[in-house]
């Protein structure tokens, strides 16, 4: 739920609030336990520093003893630390006896708690509500056979004070951090997603009849700059590709006009007045040829709209290729002859292959009726088969008049004829190569030419074998 309805700019913050809180929290907490273990080490420092030179100054009067120097100013100064030093006349000390009776004192020391059991070491009191700290030891005199313990303490005050405003600090200082780093954070990822909602609004707007519109975001090539461009250029393709449809409309609604209309003054013109049966004939043949034009239109169409969407169901089946292409040049022998053209197979006698044996023929056929028709009289067309590492390639060649340069990048879109009066009269309809680029791709494969004006044209067809 939250996916789906938060936006994509308020979550990345919101992800990057979360890690940047736990930092500052993990970086607050380890300056302000690191500080209080320092501020509490000098404290105990000079704790221990105060009760040495106190010890050493301990005096034996009557058996009992006595501090000889009661000046903790003056004690304290020899004291490392200086926060002990400010705090020098604030210092208890007091010597008790093994009963726990206090022999001496130094200071307020009778508001400082009694060591449970007289145990050393250090400890944490309250005093008055105030915290402090406090050191015990033991002190074995040679002059003396009792054990006496000393008391040495200070006021926590300072030390929790500025511990208090470190802490007030980070509790005030980490929110205000965050609050800047999430305004931030909404603002950065809203500049840097931006773009994509202007991709999401362009996409949402842009229909068949407007598909000439663009993002043209200037952007740095990063994700959403690839993004904007990658979309412009979609639909740069897309826009070539509703032309390419729009235009391949317009062609086949000429092609199936043409023919109609000979047929129409064919018709009108046996009907304009009463004749006899020859001119019916005569009619009636021009009307066929139409009709036969027509037909090859249709199937055309129908093999090019085939080729073009039928990825899905590519019949593949063993086949032989040298058999299939030494089997269609032969069939051509025929036709070639009539029109005084040699055509021969150069190639392997087998060839094993997968592939759609129907299109497959349906491409070379392409190419071979081709070559026939626009090679004169005394020409020859060859058809060679070679197998090469991973692929064979089928080439067609012929000694016709070859295609002009100009015309080469687009013999093989549809209804491209180099010479439109004369295909057409051939019966032509300018989709037999567009309708073997197709098949050649469908099996994974291509066609290139090359061609020579006035020497010949070469066709060739490679395709993979190994799929
Ligand atoms: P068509 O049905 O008109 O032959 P194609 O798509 O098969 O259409 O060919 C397109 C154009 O390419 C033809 O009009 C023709 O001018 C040219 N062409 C194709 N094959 C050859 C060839 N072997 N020699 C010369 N021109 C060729």
């Amino acid at each position: 739920m939250f996916e789906k309805t938060v936006p994509i700019r308020i979550r990345l913050t919101a992800w990057y609030m979360l890690l940047v809180a736990i930092t500052l929290a993990a970086f607050g907490g380890f300056v302000y336990l690191n500080l209080a273990r320092g501020l509490y080490a000098e404290v105990d420092a000079g704790l221990r520093t105060l009760a040495q030179e106190a010890a050493r100054g301990i005096d034996n009067e009557n058996g009992s003893l006595r501090f000889q120097n009661t000046d903790t100013s003056s004690l304290i100064s020899s004291a490392p630390s200086s926060t002990l030093r400010e705090a020098g006349n604030g210092v208890i000390m007091r010597l008790l006896n093994e009963a726990g009776n206090t022999a001496d004192g130094v200071g307020e020391y009778a508001r400082l708690p009694l060591p449970h059991r007289l145990q050393t070491g250090f400890s944490n009191v309250r005093i008055s509500g105030e915290p402090w700290r406090v050191y015990t030891i033991r002190i074995e005199l040679p002059s003396v056979h009792s054990a006496y313990v000393l008391q040495v303490a200070r006021p926590l005050g300072a030390v929790d004070e500025t511990l208090e405003r470190v802490a007030g600090v980070l509790v005030l200082g980490i929110p205000l951090v965050l609050f800047v780093a999430a305004l931030g954070g909404v603002f950065i990822s809203g500049r840097a997603l931006g773009p994509i909602d202007r991709v999401t609004r362009l996409a949402r707007e842009v229909g068949a009849e407007d598909l000439s519109r663009r993002l043209n975001l200037r952007l740095p090539d990063d994700e959403v700059g690839r993004l904007a461009r990658t979309f412009d250029d979609m639909l740069t393709r897309l826009e070539a590709a509703f032309e390419r449809e729009k235009q391949f409309t317009q062609d086949a609604a000429h092609e199936l006009r043409t023919p109609l209309t000979v047929m129409k003054g064919t018709i009108d013109v046996a009907l304009s007045r009463p004749r006899d049966a020859a001119d019916y004939r005569a009619a009636l043949l021009e009307m066929e040829t139409q009709v036969d034009r027509l037909i090859h239109l249709a199937e055309s169409l129908l093999v090019l709209a085939r080729a073009e969407s039928a990825k899905l169901d590519l019949n593949v089946e063993p086949l032989d290729l040298a058999v299939l292409v030494g089997g269609l040049v032969e069939q051509l022998q025929p036709i070639a002859e009539a029109k005084g053209v040699s055509i021969r197979y150069d190639g392997p006698g087998t060839l094993p292959f997968r592939g759609d044996q129907d299109r497959l023929i349906r491409l070379f056929l392409n190419l071979l009726d081709n070559a026939v028709k626009h090679t004169p009289a005394g020409g020859s067309v060859t058809a060679e088969v070679t197998a090469r590492p991973g692929s064979v390639e089928v080439t067609i060649k012929d000694t016709g008049p070859g295609i002009p340069p100009e015309h080469l990048p687009h013999i093989f879109e549809r209804f491209y004829r180099v010479d439109k009066a004369r295909s057409r009269s051939e019966g032509g309809v300018g989709l037999g190569l567009a309708i073997a680029k197709h098949i050649a791709q469908l099996q994974g494969g291509d066609i290139r030419v090359s061609s020579t004006p006035g020497k010949g044209s070469v066709f060739a067809v490679s395709l993979p074998t190994s799929r």
